[in-house]
């Protein structure tokens, strides 16, 4: 740099706060009723975080005078949203596959015309970091353009150790290139690849564990993840895995009782899980287990929309039980192709029978719970990072019942201000 723009150095402790004032708020704060609802309420950001969230009446003279004010006519704020489960980081697609099971081609004849997981661990390992990235970023621009400003994102289409550090490299570098806080889960106990094929333990000897110790040592990974399933892996497996990332330091998450009770969300409750995911076949001693430990429920509706999945999760359990619910996409090439957090909201409502309250909390202060960034995010208080989405909506019930229709106004992320 050449130019004498010291101007532009100014710190940004002395930049002018800004107050967002008149507008309609859903704070989620826990020490409010339901959504935390303010009428008439402001928002002051400083230094990218928020100093002070309440009615208008109560805003502090100071804050008014020194502050460039945005009048926002009645509009409602809510927490920037939460995704909480995703795979955007994958190369390929599998239309092709989803075309040929519409023809009534067998899952048998897919796979042998090289379709499933294996079409996407070859499409994804095909791919360099900056590959990864470019084919990530439309999804991850789509997310963002509905006011999501935190996502967590897994890799678990590598399925080597290489692979799998380049899909959280290809995350990490997601984060630097766009507005947005980037959580990252290591997966490589996804599936087993072909050459591993009926050797599980083979594979996460060889790859699953010393991949997590070099990809921990590379400040990659924040959280570790697997899948437990028929098809997958084992509690026994799994537990390895978990063992190893306690032994990190690092804490778990699993994909569970999707397709069959194997009794994972149980093991994941006993190792204190930031949450276990899908649940369709959770049972209500399950959903105890997981109340008492902490660990979030994340249900997944594009995932038993487009499997055509009948069980449903026991949301009337959960509630029962007292678990913690968050919703997300689980973007991914397969089973969830849905790249919408407002179209996950109006399906956990119509397809899990999700209350909006329970819809709006599952996609910001449930998702942040389940990513360990509750004290950081998704919800609106004083002291967190300056985090929300600006709606034109005349009631909030609107977020949850449209289908494919986008009321974002702006959004602001660590305090700066995005515009559509
Ligand atoms: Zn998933």
């Amino acid at each position: 740099m050449t130019g004498n723009n010291i101007s532009q150095h100014e710190p940004s402790g002395q930049a002018r706060p800004q107050l967002w004032r008149n507008a309609r708020l859903a704070t989620l704060d826990a020490s409010r009723q339901g959504l935390g609802i303010i009428e008439k309420g402001a928002i002051v950001v400083e230094d990218g975080c928020i100093a002070f969230c309440g009615p208008e009446a109560e805003l502090p003279v100071a804050a008014i005078e020194r502050a460039e004010i945005t009048d926002l006519e009645g509009r409602w704020i809510t927490p920037g949203l939460v995704d909480c489960h995703t795979h955007i980081v994958h190369g390929g697609n599998r239309a092709r596959e989803f075309e040929m099971r519409l023809e009534g081609a067998t899952y048998e004849e897919v796979a042998r015309a090289g379709g499933g997981i294996v079409s996407s661990v070859k499409a994804t390992n095909a791919l360099d970091v900056e590959g990864l990235v470019a084919a990530s970023l439309p999804r991850l621009d789509t997310l963002l353009a509905e006011g999501v400003t935190t996502i967590e994102i897994k890799s678990g289409y590598g399925l080597s150790i290489e692979g799998e550090l380049k899909m959280l490299r290809a995350a990490r570098q997601l984060e630097r290139l766009r507005p947005v806080r980037v959580v990252t889960s290591y997966l490589a106990a996804h599936a087993t690849p072909v050459e591993y094929k009926g050797r599980n333990g083979d594979y996460i000897t060889d790859v699953v564990l010393p991949g997590l110790d070099q990809a921990h040592a590379e400040g990659l990974v924040d959280a570790v993840d697997g899948f437990c399933e028929g098809i997958a892996f084992s509690t026994a497996e799994i537990a390895r895995v978990f063992d190893k990332a306690k032994a990190l330091g690092l804490p778990v998450k699993l994909h569970a009782e999707q397709l069959s009770d194997l009794g994972g969300a149980k093991l994941a409750a006993s190792y204190g899980a930031l949450s276990a995911d899908h649940l369709e076949y959770l049972t209500a001693d399950d959903a105890a287990a997981m109340a008492a430990a902490g660990t979030v429920a994340v249900l997944l509706p594009g995932a038993f929309y487009a499997i055509n999945e009948k069980q449903k999760p026991p949301v009337k359990a959960l509630r029962e039980a007292g678990a913690h619910i968050a919703i997300a996409t689980d973007c991914n090439p397969g089973t969830s192709p849905l790249t919408s957090l407002l179209l996950t909201m109006n399906m956990s409502a119509t397809l899990f029978g999700l209350t909006v309250e329970e819809c709006i909390a599952g996609a910001t202060r449930e998702g942040a719970r389940a990513l360990g960034l509750i004290d950081e995010t998704g919800t609106l208080e004083a002291g967190k990072s300056a985090d929300f989405a600006i709606w034109d909506i005349e009631s909030l019930a609107e977020l949850v019942y449209r289908i494919g229709f986008n009321p974002l106004h702006a959004h602001v992320f660590k305090g700066e201000r995005i515009d559509r």
